[in-house]
């Protein structure tokens, strides 16, 4: 409940904080416990469009600041992050739920692409290459696009924003933000923080509201030229057909359901290690969470008693708590949905091996809190195997050899992120090239990912680009080939002689 204590946040449109027209506003509340975070302004298609008129009139000017200016104002950003490092943490272990390490790791993440895409700004690169004419000059630039609506989900609140958001500055783009609705105050922090490391008045915008309401206006802007966004498959396909009458650009990344296999020659120890982080970190609730364990038969029982010791042990608790292992999922309808996968595989016939319900002793109840789960004799075809939960649920499957591994890790619609636990160098080569999947990690599980190397998957994870590394570039820039005549007559290509 909000109280007259209660902080009320507001859009930031053309360098103005102001609220949503209505006056109409909606709560973001902790999951861990109901405190409310902060009041927030309800918006609608009108502050949306006023924010685009001002990313595009911000364009203009933003466009021709050199590429290396921008990149300094992005070098202080990066510095602003590292001083509000710990403020964030907190702030995100209570809006969003995460526990302290992870969260810290989240803000890191922004901080590591902030620096890298900082540094972009003295290289974006192009190309330049031999005329098949005399006395021409050939090269290619990437130019910037831009206005850039940028829509954004809440399990990783700042990390993000900012993946898409710095590689779209640096490139000389503006911004209209959308922040999730379950985590709308991290995405309005970060925006301050970019206002307050110098970035133009209308060059980063943020418009606060629902899915249906500001994002869809955003994606059907004939003004907005880019529509990067992170979400669910079900988002992803509505974003791309509402985007196809302006013929907008869409960047996708979307869900995934991703698989850690452990070989019969692996350290199962470090599988265990890998496979808690993996599926139980975050509570489940990453793109690349191992939801499945494909382990061969020589191993199952062995890895299988080993995990549900170790999972039984992780404690439940609020984010900030230092001992807490396991944090809460993001809200009610998390928490019904994980719970109706527990239900479907047990009808299906797998066998419950530990959790399974919500976790509501003492202080948990005043959150959203549900027991890591792990089924066992799970069948690839198992909806619990095919489909993302973004839960701390995980299926185990057995298979007798490599080939059955790889063919059910790549069994499922999704290509996020892939994992194989062996010892030996030609299994493991085998899956790098066989794993369908836009990561793959060897002796490690499926998170982990690096700011300077491309993040995305392949099948409905996507729609064939990539976030960070070289990459993102080619989200947020388009080419522009330019043919330099100095040879003072008419010179037509294929037809006259060199
Ligand atoms: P979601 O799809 O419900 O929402 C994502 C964002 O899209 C939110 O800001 C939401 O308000 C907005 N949105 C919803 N409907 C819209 C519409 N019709 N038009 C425009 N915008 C709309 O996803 P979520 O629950 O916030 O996040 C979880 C999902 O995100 C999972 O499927 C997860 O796998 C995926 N995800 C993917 C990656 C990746 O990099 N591949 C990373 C993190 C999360």
């Amino acid at each position: 409940m909000a109280t007259t204590g209660t902080k009320s946040f507001q859009n930031l449109i053309g360098g103005e904080w102001t609220d949503a027209a209505s006056g109409e506003t909606f709560e973001s509340t902790s999951p861990a416990d109901g405190e409310t975070i902060g009041v927030f302004p309800r918006s609608g298609p009108e502050e949306v469009d006023r924010a685009v008129e001002a990313a595009k009139a911000a364009f203009e000017e933003w466009r021709l600041v050199p590429a290396p200016k921008r990149g300094e104002i992005l070098f202080n950003l990066a510095r602003i992050l590292e001083r509000e490092k710990t403020a964030l943490t907190d702030l995100m272990t209570h809006e969003m739920g995460k526990v302290k390490a992870e969260a810290g790791g989240d803000v890191q993440e922004a901080i590591d692409i902030t620096y890298y895409m900082a540094g972009e700004g003295r290289r974006l690169f192009g190309q330049t290459t031999p005329s098949e004419l005399r006395d021409k000059w050939n090269m290619s630039v990437r130019q910037p696009i831009g206005v850039v609506g940028a829509i954004t989900p809440w399990n990783f609140p700042i990390a993000i924003p900012s993946w898409k958001m710095i590689p779209a500055l640096v490139c000389g783009n503006t911004v209209v933000l959308k922040p999730a609705r379950d985590t709308p105050a991290l995405g309005e922090r970060f925006v301050e923080l970019i206002a307050e490391a110098g970035i133009p008045a209308g060059v980063v915008n943020v418009v606060h509201g629902g899915g249906g309401s500001v994002g869809d206006r955003l994606v059907r802007h004939p003004d907005v030229r880019v529509i990067s966004l992170t979400g669910s498959r079900e988002t992803g396909v509505e974003v791309l057909k509402a985007a196809a009458d302006t013929l907008t650009h869409v960047h996708l990344e979307l869900g995934g359901k991703n698989a850690i296999i452990v070989m019969d020659d692996a350290d199962l120890d470090l599988a265990v290690e890998g496979i808690l982080w993996s599926a139980f970190g975050t509570s489940g609730q990453r793109c690349t969470a191992a939801s499945r364990v494909i382990a061969h038969e020589a191993v199952y029982a062995a890895l299988q008693s080993k995990l549900v010791a170790r999972v039984e042990k992780l404690r439940l608790g609020p984010g900030w708590e230092d001992d807490t292992d396991v944090g809460p999922v993001i809200n009610k309808d998390a928490i019904e949905k994980i719970h109706s996968y527990t239900e479907i595989g047990r009808d299906e016939g797998a066998t419950l091996l530990t959790g399974g319900e919500p976790a509501t002793d003492g202080d948990l109840a005043k959150g959203f809190f549900y027991r890591p789960t792990i089924f066992a004799d799970v069948d690839p075809q198992m909806r619990v195997a095919q489909e993302e939960i973004f839960g701390p649920t995980t299926a185990l499957i057995r298979v007798r050899d490599v080939d059955e591994a790889i063919r059910v890790s790549n069994g499922i619609k999704f290509g996020l992120s892939s994992s194989i636990f062996t010892r030996d160098v030609n299994t493991a080569f085998r899956a790098m090239r066989d794993l369908e999947a836009g990561i793959t990690y060897v002796n490690a599980g499926t998170i982990g990912a690096e700011v300077h190397l491309p993040f995305g998957g392949t099948k409905d994870t996507g729609n064939g680009h990539r976030e960070a590394g070289q990459a993102a570039l080619d989200v947020f820039t388009e080419w522009k080939s330019i043919y330099v005549d100095y040879s003072g007559k008419l010179q037509r290509a294929q037809i006259d002689p060199s």
